[in-house]
């Protein structure tokens, strides 16, 4: 379980997050959906570590991680632009993690490789991440970031950079690996189809605040806000 308690965030004196509060159960999968600057990537953050909240309080699993260093949180995350080592082979990326864990290096470089047949790239252990394509590379970033088994998994718009039918294959592959193995995950993105299309819930933000939150269905039958009525139906 995930729990964000009334979290702001500012900097300066601009407030970016403010009395946010979202509780995401285990296994679930939430989509964070909001236009442009509305907080999205700052909620991701604030929950990684790498930002420090100004108000409010973050609980994993009912124990609150504000004061524990990002590398303790046991977070997997996955950025929009390709996150991979470029001198490293796509195996080794892989294996990063857990050379960090002090894992030895047989087992590291077995797990790697099972993880690499879960996203289907077998074949490709031995490539360097520019002989690879978009898609290629965040399935190899999303193979980096399970493979710790991390508590939460984040998403921060995976598949943005990526054309349009890649994005339909691998957010679907993205679901069901993360079904599959029971992660509880966060996926970032601007585009309500594809949270609508994945998410078990859908949170919807406007200025750092949670405008809405519930399933794909009932966003779209009972927007609570002509806010949500609007972003729920444009389409793209
Ligand atoms: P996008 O869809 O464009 O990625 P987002 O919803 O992820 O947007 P954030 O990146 O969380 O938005 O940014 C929220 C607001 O905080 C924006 O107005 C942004 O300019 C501001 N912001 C983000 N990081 C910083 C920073 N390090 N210093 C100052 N302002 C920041
Ligand atoms: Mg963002």
């Amino acid at each position: 379980t995930v729990c964000f308690d009334g979290v702001s965030k500012s900097y300066g004196a601009k407030e970016v997050l403010r009395d946010f509060d979202l509780r995401i159960g285990p296994g679930e999968l939430i989509c964070l959906l909001g236009p442009s600057g509305c907080g999205k990537s700052t909620a991701l953050r604030c929950l990684a570590g790498f930002e420090t909240i100004t108000r409010g309080d973050i609980l994993v699993d009912g124990t609150s991680v504000v004061g524990t260093p990002p590398r303790k949180r046991n977070m997997g995350m996955v950025f929009q632009h390709y996150s991979l080592f470029p001198n490293m082979t796509v195996l080794q990326n892989v294996a990063f993690g857990l050379k960090i864990a002090k894992v030895d290096r047989r087992e590291r470089l077995g797990s790697a490789r099972c993880m690499l047949e879960q996203v289907g790239l077998a074949d490709f252990a031995s490539r360097y991440p520019n002989e690879l394509s978009g898609g290629q590379q965040q399935r190899v970033a999303l193979a980096r970031a399970l493979i710790v088994n991390p508590s939460v998994l984040l998403l921060d718009e995976p598949l943005s950079a990526l054309d349009a039918k890649i994005r339909v294959q691998l957010r679907n592959e993205i679901r069901s690996i993360q079904h599959e193995l029971g992660i509880t995950a966060i996926f970032v993105t601007h585009d309500q189809e594809e949270a609508l299309a994945i998410a078990d819930r859908v949170a919807v933000m406007k200025d750092g605040r949670l405008e809405q939150i519930g399933t794909p269905q009932e966003l779209y039958a009972k927007p609570a806000t002509p806010f949500v009525a609007d972003f729920i139906g444009q389409s793209n």
